[in-house]
């Protein structure tokens, strides 16, 4: 306990202030300090016959292949509680989440700015969406109050289930199974949007496709955890980030959690070494993705049956995780503190060109020319725009585990936002989840919006091409805060 005090003065007091206070550190800890976790996960899995989006068209969800859940951690340290709840879905709206916040703040007395929402992005479950994406109702539907009741009710059980625990945390490289999705074309090679106009960077362009020239940006090779035991060395929980978009593969019309759940179970089982694994909880949240994805585009690869790459991928990082958590430390104490901050962001609005020309594609798409095969779903995309209001408040959450720093956006974020905040964070490893507190659409940073492509295409994207530069300065804001806590 001395010594995480310690470090944290010796960063930046002189030497003689350290001395000075040191003696009076050691008297004054009559009390012990006792670091505390629990853990829950409850069932989320849709009903069959609702609709799995995910895809360009929703289909039907006509069998599970394996259920979903909402997975919660509960840290505790005697001064401050955090709690993390990750559900398996594509993407949750802000409104669905602060309900469950505010539900969870006055059942456990958490705080909501020490809650840690966010969606995997499995794309094989149903929406949790309103009906208009773009301009959220009222009223939440059925499946958003099952989401809601349901992360109350992990949230008040993890609670309930608190214990005496150490933590650790660490990160490894695992590069292997991510690439970047969008690529630049050779010159000549027909790149239209379906917008009329014409893109610098193409996502998804087909493995082995000749007229690959380099991917348009990097890969976060990082996968960052955080890990809870009992303090007679029992796992409780662990808590991982890759910046990965999902597996997929799957046999349409399954319900599925992806990779996620799969590599959740076999950390868990790993690390459990042989006891009984299933009161245990693994998760992983979704990192800086938006542009990231499994498929090696520069080869061309088999295609496995079904579930297969997912767990395969999944399978190799839990590996790989539970080797590095063997060689970790654990604490028996560490300081917690969460801090939230709202942003404004101005939506886009289609332009009255763009409006009238989605009006035509919608009435007469059959007889017209179009610019693009998914014309169609672009204007409709637009016309349903119009009901969006001019800007939105998104919430931003940053957390502290001792020198470990946390943050969420809401948003689908490419990687390159991520890899600028963890580079520019004050606190040590810094883990991005994104898809948290919210979702809305992706997030190309500046830079990305100028080469275009899917990610920056209006109605992929809603919010102004600044707004991650925004959200970046925000976070590290946020993240000085807590870290000076
Ligand atoms: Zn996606």
């Amino acid at each position: 306990m001395l010594r995480h005090r310690r470090e944290r003065f010796a960063g930046w007091f002189p030497l003689v202030i350290v001395v000075l206070f040191s003696p009076t550190i050691v008297l004054g800890e009559p009390v012990e300090r006792v670091f505390q976790a629990g853990t829950a996960k409850v069932d989320i899995t849709p009903k069959l016959g609702g609709w799995i989006i995910g895809g360009w068209e929703p289909i039907p969800a006509e069998r599970v292949h394996d259920s979903l859940h909402v997975k919660c951690v509960v840290l505790d340290n005697g001064q401050a509680r955090l709690a993390f709840m990750v559900c398996d879905n594509l993407g949750i709206p802000r409104q669905v989440f602060d309900e469950a916040k505010r539900r969870i703040s006055d059942t456990t007395g958490i705080p909501e700015q020490c809650q840690v929402m966010s969606a995997t992005h499995t794309h094989s479950s149903v929406s949790a969406g309103f009906d208009n994406r773009y301009a959220p109702d009222m009223q939440l539907t059925e499946y958003q109050m099952r989401l809601v009741e349901a992360m109350v009710q992990a949230a008040e059980a993890a609670n309930g289930t608190l214990q005496p625990a150490q933590i650790g945390w660490s990160s490894i490289d695992v590069p292997e199974h991510v690439f970047n999705r969008r690529w630049f074309m050779k010159p000549d090679t027909p790149t239209p949007n379906p917008f009329g106009g014409t893109d610098l960077a193409v996502m998804n362009p087909g493995q082995n496709n000749p007229n690959l020239d380099r991917p348009a940006g990097p890969i976060d090779p990082e996968v960052s955890f955080l890990s809870v035991r009992s303090v007679d060395g029992n796992p409780i929980a662990l808590l991982a980030n890759y910046s990965l978009h999902y597996v997929g593969g799957v046999v349409k019309g399954e319900l599925s959690a992806d990779y996620f759940s799969l590599f959740g179970s076999r950390v868990m089982e790993l690390i459990a070494d042989g006891k009984d694994s299933s009161p245990m909880v693994g998760i992983m949240t979704n990192g800086t993705s938006g542009d990231i994805n499994n498929i090696h585009f520069g080869i061309k690869t088999e295609r496995r049956p079904a579930y297969e790459q997912m767990q395969y991928v999944a399978y190799d990082l839990a590996n790989r995780v539970a080797e590095a958590e063997r060689q970790m430390t654990y604490h028996n104490w560490v300081p917690l503190a969460g801090a939230d901050a709202e942003l404004v962001l101005k939506n886009r609005q289609p332009t009255a060109e763009q409006l009238a020309r989605a009006k035509l594609v919608s009435e007469r798409g059959e007889e017209i020319e179009l610019y693009h095969p998914h014309e169609p779903t672009y204007a409709r995309r637009v016309l349903q725009m119009q009901q969006m209001p001019p800007t939105q408040n998104i919430v931003l959450t940053s957390v502290r585990i001792g020198d470990l720093g946390i943050v969420t956006i809401p948003f689908e974020v490419l990687v390159e936002i991520g890899l600028e905040l963890k580079q520019r964070s004050p606190l040590g490893d810094t883990l991005v989840i994104s898809l948290a507190g919210g979702s809305g659409g992706y997030l190309p940073n500046p830079k990305q919006h100028a080469y275009g492509g899917y990610e920056t295409w209006l109605g992929t994207n809603v919010v102004e091409k600044q707004a991650s530069v925004k959200i970046v300065e925000a976070l590290l804001k946020l993240l000085k805060e807590v870290a000076d806590s």
